[in-house]
């Protein structure tokens, strides 16, 4: 066979931990194991029926075909509306692109501004994918870990000491894939205030979740909050995570005029544009009823008040509480250096999560893979039922090392 060689951007870089995690807890499904996956970052709930209907009547009417490379006019109208409804935030045409889900937007965000040498801060613990999206094109990834004690947040003080000339990119996620924290009104301003000094560095805002809300403050935007970063801070968002539609893949931008013009440009050499029919879909999404979401919301809350109480009951795991998204991100240094029945030393969250995994069949994701050690994820989108089985699960586990 010839061997094919792969190029420094593919050999550089991992297959998501999470997608891998997902598949090992299937395979061993498919043997058979009796198995409780908490690795799926995906709403377990279907799309709204209104939405599907509108898809298929888009089918229907014949919006079957290539779209403006920025999306359709009724999707750039619906992000439009919603931005500036929710968020006091002007998006016009040229500040919007739409892109085949938030994953794919952010690789063209970075594909379209970073070059080696270049450097982009991520806090830890992060969304797995930024560093390799970084690495992919070429750029590398400054990781400032952002302790529990501080809500796993980053302080002005860090980002200031990790700002060097070569920094391009600050990136910030809110709420947190994986701690489900987020960023108040004012930690948002201290940060943007040491944003302002530095005018080369831009900040890439990723409030995918940001309608997945429990916290008692209110969600803001760092470009509501900040609006002197305009010319230089791009907000990703979807419809993937509020509105149950991974599969429809529809994500995208508000962002300054010049960089949402190359994302677009790459787009038009990378796929034309998202699917047409997808796009009417995530239009309807945006501009009609938010029950579906305000319904799930409620759901996710208890979910998550649920685990978070159940988990923080055993001894030697220890949770902060989320303000919003479908994660937890116990920490769990009270059981590392513990014996496993079998004899095993959990030495690290890696192994904890394999000692879960093979002694009571629950799937869940180590914190080493979002950088920040010992801790591990689970998500609670899934039901009640399946959440209460984990839980039982974990603590019989717990309570079976020495
Ligand atoms: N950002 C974060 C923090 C996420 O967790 C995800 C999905 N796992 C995405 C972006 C991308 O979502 P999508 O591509 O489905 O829009």
């Amino acid at each position: 066979m010839t061997a094919i060689k792969l190029a420094r951007r593919v050999t550089d870089i991992k297959i998501s931990p999470s997608t891998a995690a997902a598949q090992r807890a299937r395979d061993l499904k498919a043997e058979g194991r009796d198995i409780v996956d908490l690795t799926v970052g995906e709403p377990d709930f279907d799309t709204p029926a209104a939405i599907k209907d509108v898809a298929i009547a888009a089918i229907h009417a014949g919006d079957t075909k290539y779209t403006p490379v920025n999306g359709t006019p009724a999707l750039r109208g619906a992000i439009r509306h919603d931005y500036r409804s929710r968020l006091k935030i002007d998006a016009a045409d040229n500040r919007i692109a739409v892109g085949g889900g938030g994953k794919q937007i952010l690789f063209l965000a970075f594909m379209a501004t970073v070059e080696a040498g270049d450097e982009v801060i991520i806090p830890a613990p992060y969304w797995v994918s930024y560093p390799d999206m970084v690495i992919a094109n070429g750029g590398t990834p400054v990781i400032v870990p952002c302790a529990e004690a501080n809500r796993f947040k980053l302080t002005p003080a860090a980002l200031e000491a990790a700002i060097t000339p070569a920094t391009r990119w600050l990136v910030l996620n809110s709420p947190s894939n994986p701690t489900g924290v987020a960023y108040t009104p004012d930690e948002l301003r201290a940060l943007g205030e040491v944003l302002l000094r530095h005018p080369h560095v831009l900040v890439l805002s990723d409030e995918i979740y940001d309608r997945i809300w429990y916290a008692d403050f209110p969600a803001a935007s760092i470009l509501t909050v900040v609006p002197e970063l305009a010319d230089r801070a791009m907000i990703v968002n979807g419809v993937s995570k509020s509105y149950a539609m991974t599969g429809w893949r529809i994500g995208y931008a508000v962002g300054p005029a010049p960089l949402i013009g190359a994302i677009n440009k790459l787009q038009s050499q990378m796929s034309s544009c998202p699917s047409s029919i997808s796009q009417a879909a995530a239009a309807a999404a945006l501009t009609g009823p938010q029950d579906s979401v305000d319904e799930t919301v409620v759901q996710y809350r208890a979910r998550c008040d649920y685990a978070y109480a159940r988990l923080n009951a055993i001894p030697g795991l220890s949770c902060i509480k989320p303000d919003g998204a479908f994660y937890l991100y116990p920490n769990c240094a009270g059981l590392i250096g513990k014996v496993t029945p079998s004899g095993k030393v959990i030495e690290n969250d890696l192994d904890f999560v394999i000692y879960l995994l093979e002694s009571e069949g629950v799937a869940g994701i180590h914190g080493a893979a979002y950088g920040l050690s010992p801790y591990f994820r689970i998500s609670t989108a899934t039901s009640m039922a399946v959440i209460t089985d984990a839980c039982d699960r974990i603590a019989r586990a717990c309570a079976a090392l020495t």
